[in-house]
């Protein structure tokens, strides 16, 4: 299909977007030109906005508009201890449960030899230099229940073993609702190697 060059610039850039095809990235383009003028410029502007006045907290890595961070800066939270996650949006889902009161460190990945993502291709070195500086006790380490999610916490409780901090590894129990039967093996091991006592 032949477009007006405007249309097919529009429609290239909603597909550089995650999980946008050609079909839906038309879809959208098509609907931009129903919408407002000052609709569109707010969007556009949201855009640039976002883009301009966030970057990653020097500290934890976390998505922010101040660095520190609003979490890191937060003087109520309990600075003894650092949850590790993989991504920022990990941040937002425990932050949401609204029981953990610690400080994060977000890795931007996990350790992936097969994908070619070396232990240097995450963000490891500041959290040691953290470790260094600020009076952690534990590190829980909450990285994804995934073969290199795994291998990065292994990677990582060894890295840290010589200080003497204490790490932890998240329990991936069972999902709520589901059935014993149909878990598979390594979730119904991980359940059972993070039980606890009634
Ligand atoms: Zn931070």
């Amino acid at each position: 299909m032949h477009y007006p060059e405007p249309i097919s610039k529009l429609i290239d850039s909603f597909m550089k977007l995650p999980g946008i095809g050609p079909k839906t990235a038309a879809r959208l383009a098509f609907h931009v030109l129903t919408m407002k003028e000052d609709a569109v410029l707010t969007f556009s502007k949201a855009l640039v906005d976002a883009k301009r006045n966030l970057g990653y907290c020097s500290k934890c890595g976390h998505i922010t508009d101040i660095d520190p961070c609003h979490i890191c800066s937060d003087k109520s939270r309990d600075g003894s201890m650092i949850c590790v996650v993989q991504d920022t949006k990990d941040v937002i889902a425990l932050e949401k449960m609204r029981d953990y009161n610690g400080l994060y460190h977000v890795l931007h990945g996990a350790i992936s030899p097969m994908d070619g993502i070396g232990p240097e291709d995450i963000n490891v070195s500041s959290l040691l230099v953290r470790l260094q500086d600020e009076t952690v006790q534990e590190l829980i380490l909450a990285t994804n229940p995934t073969i290199e999610g795994e291998a990065t916490a292994m990677y990582i409780s060894r890295l840290v073993k010589p200080s003497g901090i204490r790490t932890t590894r998240i329990a991936h129990g069972l999902p709520v609702g589901g059935d014993l039967e149909y878990a598979d093996e390594v979730t119904l091991s991980r359940a059972l190697e993070g039980r606890r006592e009634l």
